[in-house]
């Protein structure tokens, strides 16, 4: 049994492009494409593992840094689900009570990502009444776009839109949020 003659249209998952392919598992149009998905689910792989490593690490921590009244950038980071930059620009907003303690020695307060991530009281519940155009195309963000753009896991947006009460509205399989809402709380101005 040598190849067989069969040529099977398919389209290669990380191009995107059709091709024929000669095996029914063929996935990709060729070596280079090949190697690049290789390459980028290594990198994937190798992020869960820091990733999964970051939470075991404070995982034996977690008990004594809920505890404590300034935590650091890092551990804030793994209990709240958002990136160094969200932290830093809730600093500089004012959102945030930081205290420097030297080069990368930033220490935040607790309690104050805890009002903000899970806070079940809303002081500012009138604002978040709904405007005619809260919905229109440019006044609201996807979940993937609020995501994207302060890097902040889907499950913590979730908690702050449910937190906060604020409205959505699902579109197909799309949720979207009026922006100001969420602009109000990851980047007050
Ligand atoms: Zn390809």
């Amino acid at each position: 049994m040598g190849f067989s003659k069969l040529k099977i249209p398919r389209v290669c998952e990380w191009c995107s492009k059709p091709f024929e392919a000669k095996t029914v598992i063929t996935r990709f149009c060729g070596v280079s494409c090949a190697n690049k998905a290789g390459k980028a689910r290594k990198k994937l792989e190798k992020q869960k593992k820091e990733k999964e490593s970051l939470l075991e690490k404070y995982s034996n921590k977690i008990a004594e840094v809920q505890t404590r009244e300034f935590i650091s950038v890092s551990e804030a980071t793994v209990m709240f689900g958002i990136s160094k930059d969200t932290i830093h620009r809730m600093i500089r907003n004012g959102l945030l009570t930081g205290v420097n303690l030297g080069v990368r020695l930033t220490r935040v307060k607790r309690t104050d990502l805890e009002a903000i991530f899970t806070a079940i009281e809303v002081p500012k519940e009138n604002k978040m009444k709904l405007k005619a155009n809260d919905f229109e195309v440019g006044n609201c963000y996807s979940l993937s776009e609020i995501s994207e753009k302060y890097k902040a896991n889907p499950s913590t947006i979730s908690n702050v839109i449910k937190n906060n009460k604020i409205p959505t509205k699902q579109v197909g399989s799309f949720v979207y949020v009026p922006k100001r809402f969420i602009d109000e709380i990851f980047d007050p101005k």
